[in-house]
Order: C-alpha cells, then sequence, then structure tokens
C-alpha cells in the first residue's frame, strides 16, 4: 500500500466510526481514486464498480462536467442560507420538476434521501391532519428516525422504537409469494387485496400516506406487477390518502427511465430523491410536491428546514448531472445495457448455475438470489445477516476486479447508467465465474 494509503487506513481504523457495522470487525477497503465505471485501490488494483457505491453514482465516477461544475460552483458561491433564491437551486428544481409528472412543480430539497422521507411524511400528516403512515415489509427508507421506522428490512430491527403511527403490509413479491400466488399478476391482485384489507383495518381516515419505493431496491429489486401501482393509486384516492413514492434509489436513470414510475404510469403525490440526481458528488436529495399539497403550506408556514436546503454545490452538481444525462443520452444507455446485455447475460447465468434461485430487475438495476436448493428455495444467507458462501462468492469477484453490492442472499447488479456494452459483459463474465463457489452449496 502507498504511505498515503496506509496512513488514511491507520487514521480511519483509529478515528472513523462508520455505520451499520460492528467497528472492530471491519477492514475497510482504501480508495485513492475512480473514474467512469472504475475506482482504484491503495495498491493500485482496479476494481470494475458494479455496485455504484451505494447505488448512487448514476453518472460514472468523475463525470468532467459534474466536478467542472462543481469547482466553478465553489469559486463563486459556495453556500447560502435557505431563504434567498439562488441560481443552482432555482434551476436544479426547474429541471427536477421537469422531469416528474404534470403537477408536481415544487421541490423541496434536503441533505439525503432519509431526510427527503422525514419531510415527505410530515407533509402528508400536515396535509391531511391524519397520524398513520403504511409502509411494506422488504423496503429500505433511511437511516433516521421516522425513515427506520418506516424501513420494512431487518436493519429496523435494532433502532425500533415503535414509532406511532406506522404500520406495515406485505407488497408483491412473487418469488417469495405471500399469498401463494403463481403468477405476477395474480401476487399484484393479492397483494392489493391484502392491502386495501390492511387500510379497513386500521381505518382510512386515519391513514396519511402510503409510503412506496416504486421498485423496492436494498430489500431485492423487486419490480412491482404491471396492475398493483395504479391500483394502491385508486385505493388511495378513494379514502383520500397521500401515495408517497421514494424514488430515492430507482429515480434518475437507474431503471432505464427518469423515474422508475415513469414504467408504470402513476402520479403520487409526493416523490422522495437523492442519490442519482447528482451522483452523490455532493449530498443532495428532496421531495417533489403536488400542487394540491403546496396549496396547504400557501399562507400557513411549512414547519420544517435545514441549513443546506438546496445547497449551491450540491445543487449546481445536480444542474450539470441531469443536463448530462439529458445530453449523452444517458438513462436510454441504461435501458439498452439493461434489455440487451444485464438482463439476457444473467439469464443465461442463472441457468448455468443452480445456486441462483432467481433473477429479476429492468434498466442497471438487477439482482441475483442465491439459494442452497432451489425447490426449497433456502437462501444462501439468512433473512438479516451475511454467510460464510456469501463472502466466498464476493471475495472470489473482488479478487477478479469486480465490487457488486451484496445483501444477505443477494448479489445486485448495479453498475453506473453510462456502463458500456464491454463493461458489463466483462462484469458478468467475473460473476458468472465466482457462482461456481456457490454452486458447491447448491443441492
Ligand atoms: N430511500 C431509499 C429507497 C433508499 O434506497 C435510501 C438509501 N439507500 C434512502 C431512502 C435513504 O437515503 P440516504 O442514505 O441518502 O439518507
Amino acid at each position: 500500500m502507498s504511505t498515503c494509503a496506509n496512513r488514511a487506513y491507520e487514521l480511519d481504523r483509529a478515528h472513523v466510526f462508520h455505520s451499520w457495522s460492528a467497528q472492530s470487525l471491519i477492514d475497510p477497503m482504501v480508495v485513492e481514486r475512480a473514474e467512469g465505471s472504475y475506482f482504484w485501490d491503495g495498491d493500485g488494483n482496479r476494481y470494475l464498480d458494479f455496485s455504484s457505491q451505494l447505488v448512487n453514482t448514476n453518472i460514472g465516477h468523475q463525470h468532467p462536467r459534474v466536478v467542472a461544475a462543481i469547482q466553478e460552483q465553489a469559486a463563486r458561491l459556495c453556500t447560502i442560507a435557505p431563504s434567498y433564491a439562488n441560481d443552482a437551486r432555482s434551476e436544479a428544481a426547474r429541471l427536477i420538476a421537469g422531469r416528474t409528472p404534470a403537477g408536481l412543480d415544487k421541490v423541496f430539497f434536503t441533505n439525503g434521501g432519509a431526510d427527503a422521507v422525514e419531510h415527505a411524511v410530515r407533509m402528508a400528516r400536515l396535509h391531511t391532519g391524519r397520524p398513520k403512515v403504511l409502509s411494506q415489509y422488504r423496503s429500505y427508507h433511511g437511516g433516521t428516525q421516522t425513515a427506520v421506522n418506516l424501513t420494512g428490512d431487518p436493519r429496523r430491527w435494532p433502532n425500533d422504537n415503535g414509532t406511532a403511527g406506522v404500520v406495515r403490509f406485505f407488497g408483491p413479491f412473487l418469488y417469495r409469494s405471500e399469498f401463494g400466488a403463481a403468477t405476477e399478476e395474480e401476487e399484484g391482485a393479492l397483494a392489493l387485496r391484502h392491502l386495501e384489507r390492511v387500510v379497513e383495518m386500521e381505518g382510512p381516515a386515519t391513514i396519511a400516506a402510503i409510503v412506496l419505493e416504486t421498485v423496492p431496491g436494498t430489500a431485492g429489486i423487486m419490480p412491482p406487477p404491471p396492475g398493483f401501482l395504479p391500483g394502491v393509486r385508486e385505493l388511495c384516492d378513494r379514502h383520500g390518502i397521500l401515495y408517497i413514492a421514494d424514488e430515492v434509489m430507482a429515480g434518475f436513470g437507474r431503471t432505464g427511465a427518469w423515474f422508475a414510475l415513469d414504467h408504470y404510469g402513476v402520479v403520487p403525490d409526493l416523490i422522495t430523491f437523492a442519490k442519482g440526481v447528482n451522483s452523490g458528488y455532493v449530498p443532495l436529495g428532496g421531495v417533489v410536491i403536488s400542487d394540491h399539497i403546496v396549496e396547504t403550506f400557501s399562507t400557513r408556514p411549512y414547519p420544517g428546514g435545514l441549513t443546506y436546503s438546496g445547497h449551491p454545490l450540491a445543487t449546481a452538481a445536480a444542474v450539470a448531472t441531469i443536463t448530462a444525462m439529458q445530453e449523452e443520452g444517458i438513462v436510454e444507455n441504461a435501458a439498452t445495457i439493461g434489455a440487451d446485455v444485464l438482463g439476457p447475460g444473467l439469464r443465461e447465468i442463472a441457468e448455468r448455475h443452480p445456486s441462483v434461485g432467481d433473477v429479476r430487475g429492468l434498466g442497471v438495476f438487477w439482482a441475483l438470489e442465491l439459494v442452497k436448493d432451489r425447490e426449497t428455495k433456502e437462501p444462501l444467507a439468512p433473512y438479516g445477516s451475511s454467510s460464510s458462501e456469501m463472502n466466498e462468492v464476493l471475495a472470489a469477484c473482488k479478487r477478479n476486479g469486480l465490487v457488486p453490492f451484496a445483501n444477505f442472499n443477494r448479489i445486485h447488479v448495479v453498475p453506473p447508467c453510462t456502463v458500456s456494452e464491454a463493461e458489463a459483459k466483462a462484469g458478468l463474465a467475473i460473476l458468472d465465474e465466482a457462482l461456481t463457489l456457490a454452486d458447491r452449496y447448491a443441492g
């Protein structure tokens, strides 16, 4: 390791407290630089980034137009309080609202995804005057208190303070159907029926909002059956419940569309975003708010804010990111790579490897579910933890220069939206080889 990398490692171990980790059990890689679909460690080894970090570098690493925009903005105005108007913030809001459905025209900026969810929920409660919020099991909405309580996955468990008003339901997930469905269509219909029953039993007039990741991401990349989200919209309309679409991970090109919602033709009341909006070059998130909710706060103040709401460096990065995505056909690239390379390639891999139980996804947003037995679907790592078997597969990928995103028994193939065909194929070849290790455990 270079002296610089060595020092970074030692200081990290001495002074950095890492998220979601047992502090003495981790061994973080020192990353010295990155470019496009790659990053390099302290020994000069190159890795193909099939994780997009935390599924945020949609435009790839170090995109020159975004780097230049941040530098120009920094030279002119680094920070300004949210009460002022500022060109970077105004333009970012225009570009973001320009990509959401008509009627969602205003943007409240936050520092990331969790606080976007917090504010969307607060807006929904104040607008409706109702206390409850429904979210689905197998979801992730962020690490702050309300967001983590809304989260359905096991990261909630040690954090759950039983926040009043949070109610969970099972969403559609055919591979591990809670409803015994045999087809996507049936799964969607039964999941909707279940949600209707939860709403009825909770008392519709007590429910402010239903929060849904359009395509649940961290919890397993589960594109919903076609009729499910329109059904949720109709259910919400019937009862005066607001529909909050969490597009923090699925938004800004990840699914091969600007928002995952675009695939399903539904219009929510509030949309949360973060990550891909500026690929995480500077922290940024936000809520796009429909006009009827904005109206509630027309003469009555909205009681919430953040020092860095609409931060100039973050919003300048968003303007450059969205402009580059538009002009360079980056969303279209994600769609094509998904349809022509990742989808067919991963399905072929699944045929060859008995350890692959399921493949699902779209765009540059794919999950492989690894199992010990295709019949029983016993996972290669239990729900909520990792396993030595999974770690073997991931270590083999890393040895060969590939870093995918992994969660429990799943490998997520989530490269930047800018990934080339050659890079995508190279990554699949490494994954293919590593999966032979998992096959040894699959009966
Ligand atoms: N919502 C979703 C759907 C997410 O995927 C995430 C982050 N993985 C969040 C919210 C929270 O975002 P952040 O980590 O920026 O707070």
